[in-house]
């Protein structure tokens, strides 16, 4: 499954918060065997939140989408979905509903707009918060902050799948440089992919379907590189 990450939120762009939604949902769908293919930032516009939803769910098995679902005139996300799918954003009963019996919220208590879904959505209740989630054909969508987000991810997490993929980590001090002929090499010699993260040291990380393969991959990379505190000992 081939899914994209469509975080929303001008105070995303301005660098004012931090995007931890959008790692932590690759972390989540990567761990479920999902390919996250595309992670994008949008600001709380319409006309943008359409245009990149609707690309997105042309290309892919899923379109995640987090941020701006409050009823306040700067949260616009399901309008832009709603758009996106070519649909109205309506009142939903189901919504007013969940809220009025286990949100503990009197009807007249809810400011306007705060059930307002794309039409035909699915409702998803949020238990951290107010503002509901919907999925509307092969779009989620969540919301911004991060508690709510997690717990209403949670709830449709099983809808995610993919084959998965097993990982090894391989760190050394050698430079990056002279990792080159190995790291071909394992490739070569086993079924699993190489990917190198230089740091204070490298990080060779091996991934493959098989964990034997990855298992024995680290095994036979970890005799050719440099072990990590042999710089205290004398070669
Ligand atoms: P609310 O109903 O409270 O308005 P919302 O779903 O509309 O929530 P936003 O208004 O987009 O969400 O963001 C609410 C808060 O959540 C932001 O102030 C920010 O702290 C946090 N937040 C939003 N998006 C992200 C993100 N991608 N990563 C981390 N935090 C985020
Ligand atoms: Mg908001």
């Amino acid at each position: 499954m081939r899914v994209a990450v469509v975080t929303v939120g001008d105070e995303l762009l301005a660098g004012d918060t931090v995007n931890t939604n959008a790692t932590w949902l690759c972390e989540r769908l990567t761990e479920r065997g999902v390919g996250v293919e595309r992670v994008t930032t949008v600001p709380d516009r319409v006309a943008d939140i359409a245009r990149v939803v609707n690309e997105y769910r042309a290309e892919y098995d899923a379109v995640v989408v987090t941020g701006g679902l409050g009823p306040t005139h700067d949260d616009v996300t399901m309008e832009g979905v709603a758009a996106a799918v070519g649909r109205s954003v309506e009142p939903h009963d189901e919504a007013l509903e969940w809220l009025t019996t286990h949100g503990g919220y009197q009807a007249g208590d809810l400011v306007e707009g705060t059930t307002h879904l794309p039409s035909g959505a699915q409702m998803l209740p949020n238990t951290e918060g107010v503002a509901p989630g919907a999925v509307v054909e092969s779009v989620y969508v969540l919301p911004g902050v991060p508690t709510e987000m997690k717990a209403m991810f949670e709830s449709i997490a099983e809808e995610f799948s993919g084959e998965l993929t097993y990982t090894a980590v391989v760190e050394t001090p050698d430079p990056e440089s002279s990792l080159i002929p190995v790291m071909s090499e394992v490739q070569s010699e086993f079924t699993v992919t190489v990917g190198s993260y230089p740091g204070d040291s490298v990080r060779l990380k091996l991934s493959g379907r098989e964990e034997r393969e990855v298992d024995a991959a680290a095994a036979w990379l970890r005799e050719r590189v440099t072990p990590m505190d042999s710089d205290s000992e004398e070669e």
